[in-house]
């Protein structure tokens, strides 16, 4: 259940109820999947507040990636996140997730957009890949080619492959699917991304076949504040099977371990990765119980 009959959204300007709002069954995003969207959370803090986390850097990320696929823009950063916070207000959520989602209108053929629509949506979720460490299987599914696609924007119809390959994991029995690139190196998760660990070193696919998260960003962040060397560098599922640890990481899903690939488990326990530290850290820069100090905290 995403929402009850008095729950409420933001919905181009105006505050209403999730069940009053319509959708234009002819709008494009429906029959082409364009439109972009963002994955944010917001937490109740050590003080009781309840705060979105990197709030900012979701929604430049939402205009990006409609001006990346020429989607009409017309809304400013502070204008939607005081709106989030109304919205979680009269939903009375503090631990939330938050989608907002930018749509197109009713336009059967390929030309420009003069006009596009916003909706901002909030639910309690739990963690998205759960708390147990992952079953991970490569996918048969590749990321799609950032020739094809602006990989880097968060676009609705992206997510077909994430979804192909999410399902494809659960059926063989595994938690969750990890994608590579086009070019046979690994990418990422349907909706998460991974870094591994070798002799005390985490590596994270660069920026270019992936969604370069805002979680990756922080988990940056909070490497450099703990001193442990990250390096974004291709590799391959052969050099993760030897890596002694990986967990993919995002917003939804926060920061989570792998137990293994492909059945192949990682040599060290979780317990005594550099993952596992940062995962508390993340656990608690979210609350507000920690901060980091070498980077302008939005
Ligand atoms: N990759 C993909 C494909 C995703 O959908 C997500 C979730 N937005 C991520 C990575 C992680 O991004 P973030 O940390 O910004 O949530």
């Amino acid at each position: 259940m995403y929402y009850q009959s008095d729950t409420h959204i933001f919905w181009n300007g105006e505050i209403v109820k999730a069940s009053d709002a319509k959708i234009d069954l002819y709008s494009q995003t429906m029959h082409y999947g364009l439109g972009v969207f963002e994955g944010i959370r917001s937490y109740k803090t050590v003080v009781e507040e309840t705060k979105i986390f990197k709030a900012t850097a979701h929604y430049e990320r939402l205009r990006n990636s409609a001006e990346l696929v020429n989607i009409p823009f017309k809304w400013e950063t502070d204008e939607l996140i005081s709106a989030t916070y109304q919205i979680l207000q009269i939903n009375e959520l503090q631990n939330a997730y938050i989608r907002p989602l930018v749509y197109s209108p009713a336009n059967m053929s390929f030309n420009l957009n003069k006009d596009s629509f916003i909706v901002i949506e909030t639910w309690q979720m739990a963690p998205f890949l759960g708390e147990k460490l992952l079953k991970v299987m490569t996918s048969s599914f590749e990321r799609p080619n950032p020739s094809g696609f602006k990989i880097e924007a968060k676009v609705t119809g992206h997510y077909v492959n994430s979804i192909l390959a999410s399902q494809e994991a659960k059926a063989k029995g595994f938690d969750e699917a990890l994608l590579n690139d086009i070019n046979g190196f690994v990418a990422e998760g349907p909706g998460a991304n991974i870094f591994m660990e070798k002799n005390g070193v985490l590596v994270t696919p660069p920026a270019g076949n992936i969604l370069p998260g805002i979680t990756r960003a922080t988990v940056i962040e909070i490497c450099e504040e703990m001193n442990i060397p990250v390096i974004e560098k291709h590799f391959t599922t052969a050099e993760l099977k030897k890596a002694d640890s990986a967990f993919f990481c995002g917003t939804a899903a926060e920061v989570i371990g792998i137990a293994s690939i492909d059945e192949v488990a990682f040599k060290n326990e979780w317990e005594d990765s550099a993952g596992f530290r940062i995962q508390q850290t993340y656990k608690n820069l979210v609350i507000e119980k920690s901060f980091i100090t070498s980077q302008s905290f939005v």
